[in-house]
């Protein structure tokens, strides 16, 4: 059960625990919608449908091996000479071939095995003269690949919400599949507010700084598997955010904001939500990324992200993502956490998630991590070449030699 807000900000959730607001992230899903695209169309997407094999893996009893069909019988005690009888490259030469007893087809790897033949030896172990060959090994009933043996046919072989990584795409193909049934790509508004902000390429005026968040962010739902829409950042006036918001809404399945969500005169996101959107909860208890909202502006859902460059990834990570998944009916693309043990003391804020950013060493005592870099939420640096998130919750210590779990980023 997630722990009850203990707080409330003009009636709705205020301060909540980071388990209480995916919770109220997941009461507002968006609905997955299904779409037929091309295997050549598949690779990240999220499977909307469990895929039945349409055939048996392999479709036929085959060869692994470059060598000789023969029966098992005619190789013991060798060395064996027999008369070939054959040659079996592909299906087509198959049904002509037959072995027996005294006799050996050649064969090449994944042709069917002809018939009378009950195993195979590899071509390194046979000597070949005109019409026959000696065997100067036992043959190997196991170099037989027997049909139906990775996947039987009507087997259930991938399951809906199934992340389509390359192997699994090459395996829809080898169940026959040449469309796929995936879920749509979410179309995801990316906003950035900031007077303050210019986009790279352009030049800085003092009180001046690059744009960042858009581009991590636009990334991020690109690895989820989803498709990011980039707008223009947005100055801070409330009738240019509104034009923006409006924008996203009507073009966009969900919209991330970055910047202006916190307690100052210019948090503009916060202004309008509380004003004229449907706002569902206000800040969360994690560090780095406290100031983030949720809820809804004409229907589409948003996420006001906070607009330190730390924070807005590290908010996407631990909030968008499990809600983008949970609307996916899927878990994947799966997280990795692992345990480690602290080499540099890690600060912990009480009653918080504390995610600092570490790198990881697989040393001979173990995964350990260390914290390298200065940990403001303003120094993107530490995000770029860190190895994971600390995840130290209630009870964690955050002192050297203690255990830690971490959230490895990708
Ligand atoms: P705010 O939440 O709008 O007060 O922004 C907090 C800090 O993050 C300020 O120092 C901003 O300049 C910075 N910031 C806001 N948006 C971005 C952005 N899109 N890219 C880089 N830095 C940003
Ligand atoms: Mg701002």
């Amino acid at each position: 059960m997630p722990q009850q807000s203990e707080d409330t900000y003009r009636g709705i959730p205020y301060f909540i625990s980071l388990e209480e607001a995916i919770e109220i992230c997941y009461d507002n899903p968006i609905s997955a919608e299904i779409e037929k695209v091309s295997i050549d169309d598949a690779h990240g997407r999220i499977l909307a449908e469990d895929l039945k094999s349409l055939v048996n893996d392999p479709p036929f009893d085959n060869s692994s091996m470059d060598g000789f069909a023969l029966r098992h019988e005619d190789s013991k005690n060798p060395p064996n000479t027999l008369e070939i009888c054959g040659t079996i490259q592909a299906a087509a030469d198959s049904g002509s071939v037959v072995v027996k007893p005294g006799q050996a087809a050649r064969i090449m790897t994944g042709a069917p095995i002809p018939e009378g033949a009950d195993s195979i030896l590899m071509i390194e172990k046979c000597d070949v003269e005109g019409s026959v060959v000696t065997l100067n090994e036992e043959a190997k009933p196991h170099f037989i690949r027997k049909k139906g043996e990775n996947l039987s046919l009507g087997k259930v072989s991938l399951t809906k919400g199934t992340y389509l990584r390359p192997a699994r795409v090459g395996l829809c193909a080898t169940m026959g599949y040449p469309e796929i049934p995936v879920f749509r790509k979410l179309k995801v508004a990316i906003i950035s507010t900031g007077d303050e902000l210019k986009s790279p390429g352009e030049k800085l005026e003092f009180g001046e700084l690059y744009e960042s968040n858009s581009y991590g962010l636009a990334g991020l739902v690109s690895w989820l598997g989803h498709e990011p829409v980039r707008m223009n950042s947005v100055s801070d006036t409330i009738e240019s955010l509104r034009q923006a918001l409006d924008e996203a809404a009507e073009n966009c399945d969900l919209i991330l904001t970055s910047g202006g969500v916190s307690m100052g005169d210019w948090d503009l996101v916060r202004k309008i939500m509380e004003e004229e959107g449907d706002l569902k909860f206000w800040r969360v208890k994690i560090r780095p990324g406290s100031p983030p909202l949720f809820g809804h502006w004409k229907n589409v859902p948003i996420f006001g992200l906070p607009g330190n460059p730390v924070s807005s990834h590290v908010v996407f990570r631990m909030l968008v993502a499990p809600f983008i998944r949970k609307s996916m009916h899927t878990q994947e693309p799966k997280e990795l956490e692992l345990t480690v043990t602290l080499q540099d003391k890690v600060k912990v804020v009480d009653k918080f998630l504390t995610l600092r950013r570490v790198t990881v060493h697989n040393t001979e005592n173990g995964l350990v991590a260390m914290q390298p870099r200065h940990q403001g939420s303003g120094n993107l640096e530490s995000l770029a070449s860190g190895d994971a998130l600390t995840l130290l919750g209630e009870g964690d210590s955050g002192e050297i030699g203690s255990e830690c779990k971490v959230l490895i980023l990708g």
